[in-house]
């Protein structure tokens, strides 16, 4: 159903599934979505008309800080709320496997039987049409289905982690003592990133420092009546579970900025701008992927012998596209 392009009442029929929480559909909707399936446009587009309903959170901060433990803590809270979960795990692809790494398998093995909690992991690598696309059209299929907060998980490093930032309302910045390089993380530019600060860890000596750090670093500048938004800082203990509450409250403090403030408008609009600029940079890439590839025959002459740059060979393929 998913490989062939499908009519208006198709698409209509497969929505009413998806919103009816069909795990099955779901979970082959998603994998079509990373393999940037053929046939399924009209589909993501409506999803994406739906969308919009539920709150995205991404969670973000170094290897090791702790993100996984605490996106289960965090999941778990929500569960006794009644909330349905979804969580999104971007794993870094080992560049000798260009695989996922764990997977599924051994992510929230604590919700395994819950089904209203969904997880899916992707890898940071080796989708078809790049991360960015592949995280969107999951981020609308979830929400349609329901799922409400919906959490983006990556780890902070790189362009394409930062793109998905770019698709949550509210980001989560973990870090945590004995890191390490939590200065060079702030020196990145990540800190700004963060609309919470979570100080994992807090039951390692550390922790302490590190809050006052950060607490120093969120004090610079501009005066309380200045900002709009100053980020909290958190300190919690993922292991153990303490303090899961604060950040479900500090959550929900940002989500309620964000609704009664210009803010929430502005990021979305940064939210469409990012998705745009990714599907023009996933449309052109699939659609010279093949040329650049196996190159054509008459160009590659031209540019090898040096009648033409490959500056003036880019623009007459770039001229080339509809
Ligand atoms: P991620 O790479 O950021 O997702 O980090 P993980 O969630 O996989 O955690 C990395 C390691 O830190 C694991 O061994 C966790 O058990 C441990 N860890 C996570 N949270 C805490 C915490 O609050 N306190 C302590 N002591 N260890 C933690």
């Amino acid at each position: 159903m998913t490989d062939q392009r499908m009519d208006d009442r198709g698409v209509l029929a497969v929505i009413g599934r998806v919103a009816g929480g069909e795990r099955r559909l779901i979970a082959r909707l998603a994998t079509a979505i990373e393999r940037g399936q053929a046939g399924t446009d009209d589909l993501f587009d409506e999803l994406y008309r739906r969308a919009g309903n539920s709150h995205v959170i991404g969670v973000t901060g170094p290897p090791g800080a702790g993100k996984s433990t605490l996106v289960d803590q965090l999941v778990s809270s929500y569960r006794l709320s009644g909330a349905r979960v979804a969580v999104i795990a971007i794993d870094p692809s080992s560049p000798l496997t260009g695989g996922a790494t764990l997977g599924d398998r051994y992510r929230m093995m604590r919700h395994h039987a819950d089904e209203d909690v969904f997880v899916r992991s992707m890898a940071s690598r080796g989708l078809p049409g790049g991360l960015a696309p592949a995280a969107m059209g999951l981020v609308d299929l979830f929400d349609v289905a329901g799922f409400d907060p919906i959490f983006i998980e990556t780890v902070g490093i790189g362009q394409s982690d930062i793109a998905v930032t770019a698709l949550a309302q509210s980001t989560v910045l973990v870090q945590s003592p004995g890191n390490g390089d939590s200065i060079q993380t702030l020196k990145a530019g990540i800190l700004e990133l963060g609309d919470i600060l979570v100080v994992n860890k807090s039951d390692l000596p550390g922790a302490q420092d590190l809050r006052r750090d950060l607490q120093a670093m969120v004090g610079l500048g501009l005066a309380d009546d200045q900002v709009a938004w100053r980020p909290p800082i958190v300190p919690v203990s993922a292991l153990t579970g303490d303090s899961m509450s604060q950040v479900v409250d500090a959550i929900a403090a940002h989500a309620q900025f964000l609704g009664q403030n210009a803010e929430g408008w502005r990021r979305r609009r940064t939210r469409a701008s990012v998705a745009i600029a990714t599907q023009i940079r996933a449309g052109l890439e699939r659609r010279t992927s093949k040329l650049i590839a196996n190159g054509d025959a008459e160009l590659l002459a031209a540019v090898a012998s040096r009648k033409l740059s490959p500056r003036q060979a880019a623009a007459g393929v770039l001229d080339g596209l509809e």
